[in-house]
């Protein structure tokens, strides 16, 4: 397998030497964070008047959290640390309630985003010779203009099509070759559902690699788009507060995700304590971004749920590997006092061939009890079968599920394209129960 880099020497170097790094960017970070009225105020609470006041990357932990709300509260300048002058793009998120949150960008800022983009892609073995179709939406979403300016540094030949639109989506990628995608994997997923009735075959399509990210998903269903598309998948991991994709990726060995830790300074903590966790343990990935001068943000709670990989990558990249994110700390369901993360119910429903590929996780009240109703659309040519079939298949589905997340399921099976279509995050749990 060939190995390529981007930046060798960054992305190879000893974790000393990064060590040293870190800490001289962390110090330039805390400077550029004390222009800003929000850090200015924090920091001195904590007794952070100078860069001075940071002598180890220990004295990290003398910094308080910021929060998704901290982000909030600051709209729209409190956290911008240079002349608007010098910012050239910001991107807004709108979030699930009330207030945006902004990220600027100094044209360094986002000419280093492209660099980390232009390590993740070279880091998969692609090349400029790819053809790369971006199916992530542009504008204020981070995913588009984020592997779009990388891709183009990287030199392949780049079509911004952006979400949605799959007819088109398909006929481009059989006129122009496409190569490489960039989708989300619900999207990815309903892509294939669509070849057949668009008269594409694989074999029309030059199909070789997808990057998959913005949504949880399951090794299983990683697993279910390569096998379908017969690629390589990659995940790919961001959030805008982080700049966007680009924050993590995986290389040719899809062990877990390389965390870019000359611009990420990553700690996994205990999402109530807050206290810091050691790797391979799970908790709350914590981000400081040790490079962006228009917004710096230190220990940045991003609320998902993941750990660290011990030791090495065999592709001898020293930056750290993170674990697939297994759940938000607030997408957690409690369904009759029991925990569940949609994903391993997702984990389950994937690693069955007669599923589909769409599904809704659907909480209501019956009486006083939670329900959840798992609706799993399957393959057409099971409805043709046996009824005694489809009844097996069901009882089968609500078993394996029962195993995995110990509360009792009510499985529906549905026929495919019955059950609403994502073509950018999807939104896979309705949650209809009252809430108390
Ligand atoms: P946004 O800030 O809108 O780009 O959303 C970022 C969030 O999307 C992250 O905090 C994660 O919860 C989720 N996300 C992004 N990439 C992945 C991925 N590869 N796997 C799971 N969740 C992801
Ligand atoms: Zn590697």
């Amino acid at each position: 397998m060939d190995i390529n880099f981007w930046d060798k020497k960054v992305e190879t170097i000893d974790r000393h030497a990064l060590k040293i790094l870190q800490l001289k960017r962390l110090k330039e970070t805390v400077s550029c964070a004390l222009k800003t009225q929000f850090y200015k105020a924090r920091l001195k609470k904590c007794g952070i008047n100078s860069a001075n006041d940071i002598k180890t990357l220990e004295d990290l932990k003398k910094i308080p959290f910021t929060t998704k709300d901290d982000l909030r509260e600051c709209y729209p300048r409190g956290l911008l640390a240079v002349d608007m002058d010098d910012v050239v793009r910001l991107h807004t998120s709108s979030g699930t309630t009330g207030t945006p949150t902004v990220i600027y960008h100094t044209k360094a800022d986002i000419s280093h985003w492209s660099e980390l983009i232009a390590r993740c892609i070279i880091a998969t073995g692609a090349s400029k010779k790819d053809v790369f179709q971006n199916m992530m939406s542009y504008g204020m979403f981070t995913g588009g203009l984020g592997l779009h300016y990388g891709a183009e540094k990287v030199g392949m030949t780049v079509i911004p099509m952006g979400g949605g639109n799959t007819k088109r989506q398909i006929q481009l990628m059989k006129d122009f070759a496409t190569t490489v995608v960039h989708i989300t994997p619900s999207y990815m997923l309903h892509i294939h559902s669509k070849l057949a009735e668009c008269e594409v075959t694989l074999e029309d399509l030059k199909l070789k690699k997808a990057y998959l990210g913005a949504e949880p998903y399951s090794e299983n269903t990683r697993k279910k788009i390569q096998e379908l598309f017969k690629i390589d998948a990659y995940n790919s991991y961001g959030l805008s507060e982080m700049n966007g994709p680009g924050v993590a990726f995986e290389c040719v060995h899809k062990c877990g995700m390389h965390v870019w830790e000359d611009t990420y300074l990553v700690e996994v903590v205990d999402p109530k304590t807050g206290e810091l966790l050691p790797e391979e343990k799970e908790g709350e990935l914590t981000f400081t971004n040790l490079t962006r001068r228009a917004t710096p943000l230190l220990r940045y709670r991003s609320r998902d749920i993941a750990f660290i990989h011990k030791g090495g990558c065999s592709c001898k990249r020293t930056h750290r590997r993170l674990s697939r994110i297994t759940g938000r700390t607030d997408d957690m369901l409690i369904i009759n006092g029991v925990n569940v993360y949609p994903s391993q119910i997702e984990e389950v429903i994937m690693k069955i061939p007669e599923v589909g590929t769409n599904y809704q996780i659907y909480l209501e009240k019956e009486g006083s009890l939670d329900k959840l109703v798992v609706k799993v659309e399957i393959y057409s040519k099971m409805f043709k079968g046996d009824l005694a079939e489809i009844d097996a298949l069901k009882l089968r589905i609500r078993d394996d599920l029962r195993a995995a997340i110990i509360i009792h399921p009510i499985v529906e099976l549905h026929e495919p394209g019955s059950l609403p279509v994502f073509e950018g995050k999807a939104k896979r749990v309705v949650d209809a129960r009252v809430k108390l």
